[in-house]
């Protein structure tokens, strides 16, 4: 666990060269802890119809992922902050709130698509190994040299994972791949488009930590529209292939 190696890595249809410390193993590993962390911490949703729906738009999209192997998991939290989030290895989850601006399916898939694409481009040990490059982490990781303390270094791995933001470049990477997936799985791409239309709404209420780190700007929907002649594309093969 964490024997830090540098590498490069590229990341998925923007092919933008990514550093990351971690080997994929690992990614999986921090990305099953973190999960068991949130969820002995959560409440789950356990609404079958409610559990099925999610579960069965996200491996639609899974399915056309270059990561078909990992073990995905969607879980749907009891929780009324629209929000939603995916960890290294394939663990989603989307919040119960979520359901106030994902109005419809495509709308859902957007979310998800989106977050699939964070896990997909392994953006949470990006911006992990980004932090422990800087040594702020590092620090707090050499205190945990010993055998013995080996987990408390994973711990603090999984801390910074779940708790740093991405980056704005991060951002935009997976509304870019998470548009294609979700047209690539056959929903209708420009649900993306509304799903931001129908955040920008709630932005009077309170801001939803979501929308802090996910602002539904104009500069987003002018990126998702440049994007959407090649989304269409994958839309209607995908159609025509089903
Ligand atoms: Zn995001």
């Amino acid at each position: 666990m964490l024997l830090l190696v540098a590498a490069c890595a590229t990341a998925p249809e923007t092919g933008r060269s990514q550093l990351i410390l971690f080997s994929e193993a690992e990614d999986q590993e921090l990305g099953l802890t973190a999960f068991r962390q949130v969820l002995s911490e959560a409440r789950l949703v356990r609404d079958p119809r409610v559990v099925a729906r999610v579960r069965r738009i996200g491996w639609r999209i899974a399915r056309v992922t270059p990561r078909t192997d990992w073990d995905w998991e969607f879980v749907v939290i009891d929780d009324d902050e629209p929000n939603a989030w995916a960890l290294p290895g394939g663990k989603v989850g989307v919040h119960r709130g979520i359901f106030k601006v994902a109005r419809t399916d495509g709308q859902l898939a957007a979310v998800i698509a989106h977050e699939v694409a964070h896990a997909v481009a392994r953006h949470g040990v990006e911006k992990v190994s980004r932090e422990l490059l800087l040594g702020l982490g590092l620090a707090a990781l050499g205190a945990a040299t010993g055998d013995e303390d080996l987990t408390a270094g994973a711990a603090v791995a999984g801390l910074l994972l779940v708790s740093l933001p991405f980056s704005r470049e991060q951002e935009r990477e997976a509304d870019h791949i998470g548009l294609l997936y979700m047209a690539r799985a056959g929903f209708d791409p420009r649900e993306a488009i509304r799903l931001w239309e129908n955040f920008r709404r709630l932005e009077g209420d309170d801001l939803p930590a979501f929308l802090s780190t996910h602002p539904p700007k104009e500069e987003r929907l002018l990126r998702l529209r440049a994007l959407m002649p090649r989304a269409l594309e994958e839309y209607r093969r995908a159609r025509i292939g089903s």
